[in-house]
């Protein structure tokens, strides 16, 4: 970047224009800018216009050369360059350095996302003698709310929820002063002038509540959780319920009242050191808490101290994020132990986001709620990253991440703009625009009504905010979706092009994008483990090897397909997939010649054998799934974890995951993984995954007692290495029709798990393959819309190619039902 053939041409006093584009708008660009002009002598000027920042000066050579490196090495926090350009400037210069009046229609630039308190911020909060003491709203150019309140374009005070409320005198001069960092503040307010913190009881009792000895209600708010109540806090994105995580009976009756059996409470502490107590801390990790995002971050547990196992029942990881806002900061500021800090709802409904709501729907919860008078615009739930390989992967994108676009890599250009509504679980959907994709906040399970709604409202939203105007739509293949089904609707309302694609090449495809992997590279081989998606066969897969790019994919193998017994059932009830698996490979008399002893086998022989064995003959109640998730649930069930049911979506194999002996998994011993094989299926000869051995084993470390860490690690184990095995037969058997690979993109839910990932990412690259994983956005369902994105972009890049009609439909050439 430090190459500016007008600065390095001239050798004196010269002037010169400068464009800056990316995320320059609303972050304190110009103050700083003009701080900088001013330090170095500098005359000039600095605006916005629609292409983002656009700053004249003059002066020095080497002090605009050193002008320009400040700017790119010391943006303010929440910028983000993208380009700088500079050309030879020949117009007048004011005297002296000033921030002028923006030019330009609605400026194509960021919306920016919100960001955690700034540390200037934090300090003003608790120093007596500040202006802003106490103030549970301050906020400036480098944080606080942006997306969260935000109605329209351009982010100007009056198109957020901050409208009503009118400056005092002392904000003004603030807002007005280039010198101060809240210029141009959109979200500025004081105890004066601002939202106000108002504590009230949700139990109906109108006793009103009795804080003599308390600064304010917040403070208030912090001796109720001190002292054991469930307390809601209306946070930036949504609402949460808080308590003492260090209290078991405060934790337990948040669980029983919010109706959530055994999912992990998120957690927050007043700072890295408290968290230190509860787990360890690597340097990766820390810089992911700190940093404006400040996600919930999941760490190993570890150091001196223990919360009640309630907080993540079976688990070995906590998730940690620091305060997010100067309303978290003043209260966890007196408590030297964390706070659980989960989303204000009721078990599976969207947070909270209105002050009626959080009175009509947590009061059965939280006996009181800490409520205030700035509204929340959009929902945005707290993002969740996981540290594996030393890299940070982004589980849940929502906080501080979304909208923030991600650049499709070369060979996309511009690429004209369409909309992709991604998957049916952890949905998401996906703008193109100008050659970016704006990835959507988490809006959870479409499934529920409420998420369904927020999921609409925000497809408004989103399409205002850009400007967008898609030329085609772009669903997944599943009839089902209701994202597709909304996306059929819109397509037929809207005369829309509507292009489909396949779960799992989506998922392949928004791995690549995630590695800025061009668009005229040669294929990879996407291995995509999940739970379910739509194959092409009629079946269900999850469990998946192909060989893809942007543009095609063909499946070259699989996973063994076995019924899902009573279809959804199977998804909740572990043990379905168990009994399925061990039919589908061993038969029950063979079962109960070999191993009758075990207490799995009195377990299922107590289940209605004959109604299952009748459902497997029919493909309606128990569909084919060659599903990577159902086999993580069937070994869990045989290690008797959530056997008869699983409280969340992916429980059975966090808690296999969870497990895990470390040290039996680190022995190079090569008998220790489970034994599975890759036969291939008769008719189509496509390799698969086949798992009789292993079973065999699992069943007879059951009967020799073997420790189910040890039994857990060698499952991992096993499945690693059989899917570094299935990749290597694959790279082999190429030919004219199967072009030879060399990188792998890995991704789908069960890359989630840290030991798999690694597993798997360490043995593929010791055999010599470039490994593609995920980081910026989820390996799961959230990252769907995102690959459906990039498949859309390619078609439609190669449809204005060749000229050819827009309403065209790509389905996949090949069908494989040869292993039905
Ligand atoms: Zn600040
Ligand atoms: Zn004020």
């Amino acid at each position: 970047m430090n190459v500016h053939p007008h600065v390095a041409s001239r050798s004196q006093a010269l002037a010169i224009e400068i464009r800056v584009r990316g995320r320059v708008q609303g972050v304190g660009f110009r103050p700083t800018i003009w701080r900088y002009a001013r330090e170095l002598g500098l005359v000039g000027e600095v605006l916005n216009d629609a292409d983002g920042v656009l700053v004249r000066v003059g002066g020095d050579q080497a002090a605009v050369a050193a002008f320009i490196l400040r700017m790119e090495r010391e943006p303010p926090p929440l910028a983000c360059i993208e380009g700088i350009e500079t050309t030879a400037y020949g117009g007048a210069l004011p005297d002296e350095f000033c921030v002028a009046e923006s030019v330009g229609g609605a400026a194509h630039t960021q919306v920016t996302p919100d960001a955690a308190i700034c540390s200037a911020c934090a300090q003003e909060i608790i120093d007596p003698s500040a202006r802003r003491y106490r103030h549970a709203f301050a906020n400036c150019t480098h944080c606080g709310p942006r997306l969260s309140i935000l109605h329209a374009i351009p982010y100007d005070r009056a198109n957020t929820t901050m409208a009503s409320f009118v400056m005092c005198e002392a904000c003004h001069g603030e807002y007005s002063d280039p010198n101060d960092r809240r210029f141009h503040a959109e979200a500025i307010g004081c105890s004066q002038c601002g939202p106000k913190a108002l504590l009230v009881r949700l139990d109906g009792c109108t006793s009103g509540i009795k804080h003599h000895s308390m600064l304010d209600d917040v403070d208030a708010a912090c001796d109720l959780i001190h002292n054991g109540a469930i307390v809601a806090i209306k946070g930036l994105g949504g609402y949460h319920l808080a308590c003492d995580a260090t209290n078991a009976d405060a934790v337990a009756n948040l669980r029983r009242l919010k109706r959530r059996d055994a999912k992990p409470f998120a957690l927050m502490a007043r700072d890295v050191d408290v968290i230190r107590r509860y787990c360890t801390i690597s340097a990766e990790e820390e810089r992911q808490l700190t940093g404006p995002q400040a996600p919930i971050v999941l760490m190993r547990v570890g150091g001196t101290d223990k919360l009640p196992d309630a907080v993540a029942p079976g688990l070995v990881t906590l998730g940690f994020m620091l305060p997010t806002t100067p309303i978290h900061l003043l209260i966890l500021r007196r408590l030297e132990r964390p706070l659980v800090m989960t989303s204000g709802n009721l078990s599976d409904e969207p947070p909270v986001i209105s002050n009626a709501d959080a009175c009509k729907r947590l009061a059965g919860i939280a006996t009181y709620a800490l409520v205030h008078d700035r509204e929340i615009a959009n929902r945005i739930d707290d993002s969740v990253v996981r540290v594996t390989d030393d890299r940070p992967r982004v589980l849940r994108r929502a906080r501080g991440f979304a909208p923030t676009p991600i650049r499709l890599p070369n060979g996309f250009g511009p690429s004209p703009e369409l909309l992709a509504m991604g998957g049916q679980l952890k949905a998401t959907f996906c703008l193109v625009k100008d050659g970016e994709a704006i990835l959507s906040q988490h809006q959870g399970d479409l499934e529920d009504s409420a998420t369904y709604d927020d999921y609409c409202k925000n497809l408004a939203l989103y399409r205002e905010l850009f400007g967008h105007n898609p030329v085609a739509l772009v669903a997944d293949r599943h009839p089902e979706y209701l994202a597709s089904k909304l996306a059929h609707d819109r397509a037929r309302s809207e005369a829309l092009p509507l292009i489909e694609t396949q779960h799992h090449h989506a998922h392949v495809a928004a791995c690549l994008v995630d590695n800025a992997y061009p668009l005229q590279a040669p294929a990879v081989l996407g291995i995509v483990l999940d739970g379910l998606g739509w194959g092409d066969d009629a079946t269900i897969w999850g469990g998946e090897f192909l060989l893809a790019d942007y543009r095609r994919y063909q499946r070259l193998g699989t996973f063994k397909p076995i019924p899902m017994l009573g279809g959804a059932q199977a998804v909740r009830e572990p043990w379905r997939n168990l009994y399925a698996h061990l039919m589908a490979e061993i038969g029950w008399p063979a079962f109960s010649m070999n191993f009758s002893e075990l207490e799995v086998h009195t377990y299922l022989a107590g289940k209605p054998r004959a109604l299952l064995d009748a459902m497997t003959k029919s493909s309606i109640s128990a569909p084919l799934a060659s599903s990577c998730g159902r086999l993580f649930d069937a070994v869990a069930a045989a290690l008797d974890l959530c056997r008869e049911r699983q409280a969340y979506e992916g429980e059975a194999a966090a808690r296999l995951e969870a497990l895990v002996d470390e040290d039996a998994l680190r022995q190079e011993n090569d008998c220790l993984g489970y034994p599975l094989t890759i036969p291939t299926l008769r008719g189509s000869g496509l390799p698969y995954i086949e798992p009789l051995a292993m079973w065999n084993a699992i069943l007879g470390d059951l009967i020799l007692r073997t420790p189910r860490s040890v039994m857990s690690a060698r499952f991992h184990k096993g499945l690693a290495k059989v899917i570094v095995a299935m990749t290597k037969k694959l790279a082999r058997q190429h030919d004219s029709s199967t072009p030879r690979f060399a990188s792998v993109a890995l991704s789908g839910g069960c890359f989630q798990n840290c030991v798999l990932l690694e597993q798997v990412s360490y043995r593929l690259k010791r055999e010599g393959f470039n490994v593609f994983s995920h980081t910026q956005v989820p390996a799961n369902d959230g990252g769907l819309a995102l690959g459906q994105a990039a498949i859309g972009a390619a078609h439609l890049i190669d449809i204005n190619n060749n000229r050819e009609g827009l309403d065209y439909v790509p389905r996949n050439s090949r069908t494989d039902r040869d292993h039905r």
